[in-house]
């Protein structure tokens, strides 16, 4: 049976998602920044809290994990290298493991560099990925425990994956990056064409995700850093993709 999924916010622009099999009832939250709007999205769908799957440490997709595994007793999968750092878990997870939700398998992918530990969840048969703060819209995580050399590899790995792979991210920061990414590659038609569909959905109150891996390999700069174009803009024509990428998250930093 094909994955069923309700997206929510959570804190200030987190978002949480719930993912469903509606064969056998299973239903994982990715990441619990807070538990009242979890709550309410079970509540809303009726569906029956079996796992929490964490991206990584942070406080903002952790936070809730405890209230939810004391009312739930949901199983909570994490990154092994991150471990010590999250409430409750029940099994840790490396590069290449299989997480199953029910009859819903993922494929656990490392992308660390936001964090040093940081997994995305890749449900293959859905084609779902859940990149945590790795890959947002437009953009991707800030460089806090990696190297930016190692944030670009786990993009790298994510740009892999099929085209039509709807992809959830940890935050809802399109229309920022979008103002960013237009100072990068002002002519990119794709880009200039995001920016018009994403202004529609905040005004008509809808999210900007799911994206799509297409859509960022055609739009983020963080995803281009191996295009000339791109290079030449931020005045490294020529140099190493890595080199670029480090580039332009250094001045997004500063935007
Ligand atoms: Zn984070």
């Amino acid at each position: 049976m094909t994955a069923e999924t309700k997206l929510f916010m959570c804190l200030k622009d987190n978002y949480g998602v719930l993912v469903h099999d509606p064969g056998s009832g299973a239903t994982a939250a990715i990441d619990a920044p807070e538990a009242a709007p979890v709550e309410a999205a079970l509540k809303a769908t009726g569906w029956r809290l079996s796992d929490i799957l964490v991206t990584h440490h942070h406080g903002d997709h952790t936070g809730g994990i405890a209230e939810l595994k004391g009312r739930h007793k949901c199983r909570v999968v994490a990154p092994a290298a991150e471990a010590s750092k999250i409430p409750l878990v029940d099994e840790t997870v490396r590069e290449g493991d299989q997480v199953s939700v029910g009859k819903l398998s993922a494929n656990v992918i490392e992308t660390p560099g936001h964090t040093a530990g940081h997994i995305t969840y890749w449900f293959g048969a859905d084609k779902l990925a859940f990149a945590g703060d790795t890959l947002f819209s437009i953009g991707c995580g800030r460089v806090i425990e990696g190297t930016p050399e190692m944030l670009w590899a786990s993009l790298l790995k994510l740009r892999q994956l099929p085209g039509d792979t709807r992809v959830y991210c940890g935050h809802e920061y399109t229309l920022a990056n979008i103002k960013f990414a237009q100072t990068i590659e002002p002519g990119n038609a794709a880009l200039k064409a995001r920016a018009a569909q994403a202004q529609k959905q905040i005004a008509d109150g809808q999210w900007t995700i799911p994206t799509t891996i297409d859509e960022e390999k055609a739009a983020n700069p963080f995803l281009r850093a191996d295009v000339p174009a791109v290079a030449t803009s931020v005045g490294l024509a020529g140099k190493p993709a890595a080199e670029v990428f480090a580039e332009i998250r250094a001045r997004k930093n500063k935007f």
